[in-house]
């Protein structure tokens, strides 16, 4: 029997593209590879004039109107930092393509900038500096959304898209968050007004400014190119701007709806051990584990009484959970093994394995960041604040692909995990969230 050695042990870093940021603040260029690089660049004047052709912007008290990161004389045109930002946060939304229809549109359409200006109608956005505090509003005059910016708003903050909340130069955000904002102002344009205390909406279902809030990042997080939305830099692992889309469809769809009237399912599951083969097994469906009891998966199988939540059931689950995939070792290819992962582009790249039938999407997780941490969900607003806590769920392998015997552990015991890593078994991080 041959077999491959499984392709997926080994992660590259992302590509480190902007190489020691030299060049992309002052070079004027079309289609950079990722957002990051779309959005520390100086556009042209004829992206410029793409926005200006569907939109009036202005500016008023910009306190450094006068310094200029862009010119014309460099092949962009005048532009101070709060004016590249604003311009490249709404060629950011030009730039951003979807696999499906942006769910709140209709017609359906999945350019969230044809929804931004020819659905919602905004074709003006002002812009004005505060040294004091003011919240962004709309639609006085009509179709004109006002951004307030501040000291600390993400357009005086950062060119990125997104930072890490605790990282190096991490903001807790990014221009996705102004962009997000643009999205939730134009949907008030759509007569949609916030309809319960506190400037929060009651239901989800009415389609409002925060369910739509919620939705665009669900969008980003599930739907969006994740070749094009990914960190410039590696300090946050590559896939961190999905993951933490998903993140804030659930935090503020859970603080934002007053009366959401979500339920969430979750079942056990659970472990199983072969004696003869070493391998272990986990399924949460009740049919196949009693099959498993009487002997349908062959001799020597048994329950280590060792168990984990999972969501059966996406509409019962929190908005950041993800399917996991499920994949069996290809008879005469692969090893006598399954093996599990919530990796959207690990998931795609097994698949490509002869070594490895997939076999479905067997329930639904918490994806952990790239820091192994996992993020709650069902924040409630407080006081008290609350949410749901999750457990992390840790891999191990047992390092046998050279003997076509090839399986992995998971459990969310970290004694279980120090043991194993003793007897030869690797640990492989914490790859899974299990809520509680
Ligand atoms: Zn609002």
């Amino acid at each position: 029997m041959s077999y491959r050695h499984v392709p997926w042990q080994i992660r590259l870093p992302a590509m480190c593209l902007l190489v020691a940021g030299i060049g992309f603040a002052t070079i004027a260029g079309v289609g950079a590879q990722t957002v990051d690089q779309d959005l520390q660049r100086c556009p042209t004047p004829a992206e410029l004039a793409s926005v200006n052709s569907r939109l009036s912007l202005t500016f008023a008290n910009d306190p450094q109107a006068q310094v200029l990161v862009c010119t014309a004389a460099a092949g962009s045109a005048n532009l101070s930092l709060l004016k590249k930002r604003a311009y490249n946060s709404l060629l950011a939304m030009q730039r951003l393509t979807f696999d499906a229809p942006l769910p709140w549109t209709a017609p359906p359409t999945a350019s969230l900038w044809d929804w931004f200006t020819l659905q919602a109608n905004i074709d003006g956005i002002a812009f004005s500096y505060s040294t004091g505090s003011g919240n962004s509003f709309c639609c006085n005059p009509a179709n004109v959304i006002n951004i307030v910016v501040a000291a600390n708003s993400y357009l005086s903050l950062t060119d990125r898209w997104d930072t890490y909340h605790s990282g190096p130069g991490g903001y807790g955000g990014g221009l996705g968050d102004t962009l997000a904002l643009f999205v939730h102002e134009a949907r008030h344009n759509q007569g949609y007004f916030h309809t319960c205390a506190g400037g929060n909406d009651q239901t989800f279902t009415e389609m409002g400014a925060w369910a739509i809030q919620s939705l665009f990042w669900y969008w980003i997080g599930n739907h969006g190119n994740p070749g094009y939305l990914r960190p410039v830099t590696n300090d946050v692992g590559a896939d961190y701007y999905a993951d933490d889309a998903r993140e804030r469809a659930e935090s503020q769809r859970s603080t934002r709806i007053c009366a959401d009237g979500r339920t969430f399912v979750s079942n056990d599951n659970i472990e199983f051990y072969n004696s003869g083969l070493k391998h272990y097994f986990m399924t949460a469906n009740q049919a196949e584990a009693i099959g498993i009891d009487h002997g349908a998966a062959g001799p020597n199988w048994s329950r280590t009484g060792a168990s984990f939540k999972i969501f059966p059931d996406p509409a019962h689950a929190p908005m950041n959970a993800v399917p996991v995939c499920r994949f069996y070792g290809t008879p005469g290819l692969g090893p006598n093994s399954h093996f599990f992962t919530i990796d959207p582009a690990e998931c795609a790249q097994v698949k490509l394995d002869p070594g490895w039938t997939y076999e479905g999407i067997v329930f639904y997780m918490i994806k952990p960041f790239f820091d192994h941490s996992c993020s709650a969900y069902n924040e409630r607003p407080g006081p008290p604040f609350t949410s749901s806590p999750t457990t992390r769920v840790l891999r191990l392998y047992n390092q046998r692909a050279a003997f076509g015997d090839s399986n992995h552990r998971y459990t969310t015991d970290s004694n279980t995990a120090s043991v194993m890593a003793t007897q030869g078994w690797r640990a492989e991080g914490v790859v899974l969230c299990s809520p509680q």
